[in-house]
């Protein structure tokens, strides 16, 4: 037994082959479910023969989550343990993990329990039949009807439109990806959820296998309806990178255009009726329409210019990082403060 777990844990890394799988979880206040969470996807890999290395990202917790984690990454060869210095969300706390992670393959799940840590292998059993990353698929989703269920059905529809990646279940957090793929995505807001539409432009083969869900035994959800406009709104933004991150102008810079074309024209006429055919127009309907017409085209053309601004500091900013790490303690005993 002694030798199966040595055989597995991530000292192997120190040996010249590769570590085979890192699972990568976010944690926010879930003390209770930590010790579970450990054993659980320890026996999962363990049985399945894989050598793992489990890193538990803090995100901040305020109820012993992180004394818990430094604990425990001190005394299992397995588990590493980053702690960022506060909150900053799921989604940074997932890409902290991915910077510590080195195994060849990259699972994520939650941290309280809902996710099924013995999925894993069929996870990655299926990521081995040739594809780049397999999402989870709750099939029997144990969450609440109106405001969690109906949202995301909405949500899914509507990412699966957007994106062209048809996923029943975007939201489920347990999914398996090959490493090189999250390597160099930058993730920020709710993005972690959009990875796989990420991925797909990026050319990878995606698909989803159905995957067990449970009700949360411990703890609270961290999240209510307002998640689901944030993701709306992240899907907005998606849309634009996909349609106009490279030549914003080109979209607003024509929408300006003919909206001052069109301002003018009747500008013109009112003119025309004004001086040559010696009318009032002051309380025409139309020329407040022309006015508003020019101001919105000035507008739209300078938004274009902006925008154009905009993307060059964006392709020029992405070393930024969206979390800042306290301390990663643990895996080979290494205690390394930031
Ligand atoms: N989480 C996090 N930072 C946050 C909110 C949540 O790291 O600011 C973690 C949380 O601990 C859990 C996962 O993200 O492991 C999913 O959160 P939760 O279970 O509350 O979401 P739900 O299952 O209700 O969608
Ligand atoms: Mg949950």
């Amino acid at each position: 037994m002694t030798a199966i777990i040595y055989q597995n844990t991530v000292r192997q890394n120190a040996f010249p082959y590769q570590l085979n799988v890192s699972v990568v979880v976010p944690i926010y206040n879930e003390v209770e479910s930590i010790p579970h969470l450990i054993d659980a996807i320890a026996n999962s890999l363990t049985n399945s023969g894989l050598s793992y290395e489990i890193i538990l990202v803090d995100d901040g917790s305020k109820d012993g989550s992180s004394q818990l984690l430094r604990e425990q990454a001190i005394l299992r060869t397995d588990l590493k343990a980053v702690l960022l210095r506060r909150n900053y969300g799921q989604t940074a706390a997932m890409a902290a993990g991915f910077n510590y992670a080195k195994g060849q393959v990259i699972v994520t799940l939650d941290g309280d329990l809902q996710n099924d840590p013995a999925d894993i292998p069929l996870l990655i059993a299926k990521l081995e039949e040739g594809y780049d990353l397999v999402s989870g698929w709750r099939k029997n989703r144990q969450d609440a009807a109106l405001n969690r269920l109906l949202p995301s059905k909405i949500a899914n529809w509507l990412i699966g439109k957007v994106t062209g990646v048809k996923l029943h279940d975007y939201g489920c957090s347990l999914k398996a990806y090959r490493s090189e793929l999250v390597a160099d995505m930058n993730l920020y807001g709710e993005l972690h959820r959009f990875l796989p539409a990420l991925a797909y432009i990026e050319g990878a083969r995606i698909t989803e296998i159905p995957v067990r869900h449970h009700a949360r035994r411990f703890g609270q959800s961290k999240y209510g309806l307002g998640r689901t406009f944030r993701v709306l709104m992240d899907l907005l933004t998606i849309w634009f990178m996909k349609k106009f991150l490279t030549r914003p102008m080109h979209v607003f810079g024509w929408l300006g255009l003919i909206s001052m074309f069109a301002g003018i024209t009747i500008g013109s006429y009112l003119t025309f009726v004004k001086l040559v055919l010696g009318e009032e127009i002051g309380n025409r309907p139309l020329l407040v329409l022309a006015v508003v017409l020019l101001l919105a085209g000035v507008q739209l053309f300078s938004f274009g210019l902006l925008a154009e601004l905009l993307m060059r500091t964006y392709h020029e900013s992405q070393g930024r990082p969206i979390y800042r790490v306290r301390e990663v303690v643990g895996a080979i005993g290494q205690n390394t403060a930031r």
